[in-house]
């Protein structure tokens, strides 16, 4: 058993290492600015970090998930915010259109997405479908040689900058009934709501689709779909984690850093014990998230990581981003607090991904349906 990276990974990870220490300046004012990084995306596009993970002839570079993760883990310590960049062209909506697209559909938009020239958004979440997501009702309904939507869609990231949607829809009744489609933004029938604040600082606006038609080519997968989606959908889960525990030890060494040149009672912070027993939970708690989401990419097969490998990741991933995050907040005092730094960022984006993505509670559900070998509806039985 090798607990190191490959002499190739670690090359990969000087490179994206001396690339992104640009993005060092101009950290803090992309964190507080809601709109896409599209300068970012196209000087990533540019050094091949966009596509990482799809093969050459799609226009992305061949590498594993691995690779991904390194990436966003190397972007996000020097700019949190620009860690998006690296989700948003490896691992979100882009990596299941990659997944399951017509050569058409490939030819028609990944050049632009893969370019950094647009966004992809995902429309999943409705009013009424949010962890119960299978409840959506957005419908897809035949006409002629294609199809009229209807419904709506809310919390989809990156909305407001979004050219392409990928959006999950109802063709028929039931799990089996779901599929997907890809929307273009102004196309007849598909209207935005004004822009929404998160508390992470994203916006996003309300899909709504009213008698909006696509031909027959817009559709991604077609009823049955749905267990595809959820598989790429674990790569996206990947991603929200790497990004997790990125956030989480970018703040740790914020705070590290810190304890040692900061002095009260004529002492370095690092010399309370305090803190001392802080740090070694901050570190702990990273060690052990890095390992289990380093074990769901390297196992990932075909490039899908399994369910179950996923949901520990992301949980651990989650907490540990979140609790380091708050942690180091604490150790910078009054300053962690304020918006001169990015400790209170790190706190407010890792909060947003213990829900985002499959929350803690729901992907708990799902690790013991593994331990139980057995499945838990979480449905009303009917009477
Ligand atoms: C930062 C962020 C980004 C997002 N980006 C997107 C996006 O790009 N596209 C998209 O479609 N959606 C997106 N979402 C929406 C997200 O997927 C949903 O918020 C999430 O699925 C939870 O749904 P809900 O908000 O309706 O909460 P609900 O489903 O109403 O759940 C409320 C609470 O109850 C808990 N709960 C629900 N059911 C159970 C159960 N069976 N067992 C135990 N606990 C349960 C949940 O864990 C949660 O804590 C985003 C959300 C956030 C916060």
């Amino acid at each position: 058993m090798q607990f190191a990276l490959t002499d190739e990974q670690k090359h990969f990870v000087d490179s994206v290492r001396r690339f992104a220490a640009k993005f060092a300046s101009g950290a803090l004012e992309r964190a507080h600015s809601p709109g896409f990084p599209f300068d970012v995306a196209q000087q990533m596009a540019a050094q091949g970090l966009l596509g990482i993970t799809l093969p050459e002839e799609d226009g992305g570079q061949g590498g594993s998930l691995m690779h991904a993760v390194l990436a966003i883990e190397q972007v996000a310590i020097v700019c949190p915010r620009s860690a998006d960049v690296i989700q948003a062209g490896n691992f979100g909506p882009l990596r299941t259109f990659a997944a399951y697209a017509t050569p058409e559909q490939k030819k028609r938009w990944l050049p632009d997405l893969l370019s950094g020239r647009t966004v992809i958004s995902l429309g999943m979440t409705e009013p009424g479908a949010g962890s119960a997501v299978t409840d959506l009702e957005t419908a897809a309904e035949a006409d002629g040689s294609g199809y009229i939507l209807n419904g709506t869609k809310i919390f989809s990231t990156h909305s407001t900058d979004a050219s392409l949607f990928l959006l999950y829809v109802r063709f028929a009744p039931g799990i089996d009934g779901i599929g997907s489609v890809l929307v273009e933004r102004g196309a007849p029938g598909f209207k935005m709501g004004p822009p929404s604040m998160l508390m992470g600082g994203e916006q996003w606006s309300q899909l709504y689709l009213d008698n909006c038609r696509i031909p027959a080519d817009q559709v991604l997968l077609g009823p049955g779909g749905f267990r595809k989606q959820m598989a790429a959908f674990n790569v996206e889960r990947i991603g929200n984690s790497a990004r997790s525990l990125a956030l989480g030890r970018y703040a740790y060494n914020v705070a590290r850093e810190h304890a040692v040149v900061r002095r009260q009672f004529g002492r370095p912070l690092c010399e309370f014990q305090g803190l001392q027993w802080m740090f070694a939970d901050m570190a702990m708690k990273l060690e052990a998230a890095q390992l289990l989401l380093y074990r769901a990419s390297v196992n990932a097969d075909a490039g899908m990581p399994s369910a179950y490998e996923t949901a520990m990741a992301k949980v651990s991933c989650n907490q540990a981003g979140f609790d380091v995050s708050n942690a180091a907040l604490q150790v910078l005092g009054g300053l962690g607090f304020s918006q001169e730094l990015l400790l209170e960022y790190c706190v407010r984006r890792t909060r947003g991904w213990m829900i985002a993505g499959g929350s803690i509670e729901i992907l708990k559900n799902r690790i013991a349906e593994s331990i139980f070998d057995r499945t838990f509806s979480q449905r009303k039985s009917a009477k």
